[in-house]
């Protein structure tokens, strides 16, 4: 059987159908990015040419279904539930006992009418999508030239950084040099030393020392912008180090670990009547796919 999920629904990547034509996607509207609206029905495309005879069910467990807890049902909104089916038929070739896993819309099944989706759908068909879309996710961070583009963009932020505190470091050190001059003067105009009047030294006096406050104010600001940074990269640093630890582990790892790797960078999986999947990734995720998403997301101070 192939496997014809309608993945790459167009109002996905908030394409409106206009008569005959779709539209551009209209951002507001969508809830899917290109790379994983593509892929999908690539991977669906690929899936439909493959033989699945051979196909073993390893996540069948009785822990609980790889996306307990992330799944809902896309008709309705309801949290699937995972359950075990089982079957047993009898004919002339003997008693055969067929066993396996759902995921469940309990919504579904208890207000018929309440709900356009189906009431259970086979768990390995979902894991599969969801499997494959989160390999070709850590395949891409692996392929982040050992994250150096994001190293390269800290460089850049931190010497940014450090030039704008040089310069506001400066700009005190001035405004300082400045009165301490002024201060030199009112006391050579005492002493006769100076020629300069002292009125006018008193005059310029004030408007030096708020210059020279002003400056030690931006000082603060920038150091506190920069602090504010730094915490902000190091959180990045520490999520990059994360999602390329956990890309090295998934593949083997058993299901606890799986299902705790899954829940850190899938918001939520939905699915919808006919199998369409939708695959939500956590923003922390995403940043490191969409280098644009990031700048358009976080508001930054500046
Ligand atoms: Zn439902």
């Amino acid at each position: 059987m192939c496997l014809r999920a309608m993945i790459g629904n167009p109002i996905d990547r908030g394409q409106m159908h206009l008569g005959e034509t779709l539209s551009e996607p209209i951002e507001a509207l969508r809830i899917v990015d290109d790379y994983y609206y593509y892929k999908a029905i690539e991977i669906i495309h690929d899936r439909c040419n493959h033989n699945r005879e051979n196909r073993q069910n390893p996540l069948r467990t009785d822990a609980g279904g790889l996306l307990t807890g992330l799944i809902y049902c896309g008709e309705c909104g309801e949290r699937l539930t995972f359950n075990h089916c089982r079957k047993v038929v009898e004919n002339s070739t003997g008693r055969h006992e067929y066993r396996w896993d759902v995921y469940r819309c309990f919504r579904k099944i208890n207000y018929r009418g309440s709900c356009a989706g189906q009431s259970t759908y086979a768990a390995w068909k979902i894991e599969d999508v969801v499997l494959d879309v989160v390999r070709s996710f850590f395949d891409r961070i692996r392929r982040i030239p050992e994250a150096s583009q994001l190293k390269a963009a800290m460089r850049r932020e931190e010497s940014t950084q450090a030039k704008a505190l040089a310069d506001a470091a400066a700009a005190v050190d001035k405004a300082a040099k400045a009165v301490a001059a002024l201060e030199d003067q009112a006391i050579k105009a005492l002493t006769g030393e100076s020629q300069l009047d002292l009125g006018i030294i008193n005059q310029l006096m004030p408007k030096q020392k708020a210059a020279l406050e002003a400056a030690r104010e931006e000082y603060q600001r920038v150091l506190m912008v920069n602090q504010a940074e730094e915490e902000m990269l190091e959180a990045k640093r520490l999520q990059a180090r994360k999602m390329a630890e956990w890309g090295q582990l998934f593949e083997d790892a058993p299901l606890s670990q799986k299902q705790m790797i899954l829940a850190e960078i899938i918001d939520r999986v939905e699915v919808r009547r006919g199998y369409q999947v939708t695959i939500k990734f956590k923003l922390t995720a995403r940043q490191f796919l969409e280098p644009d998403a990031d700048a358009a997301g976080d508001q930054k101070a500046s």
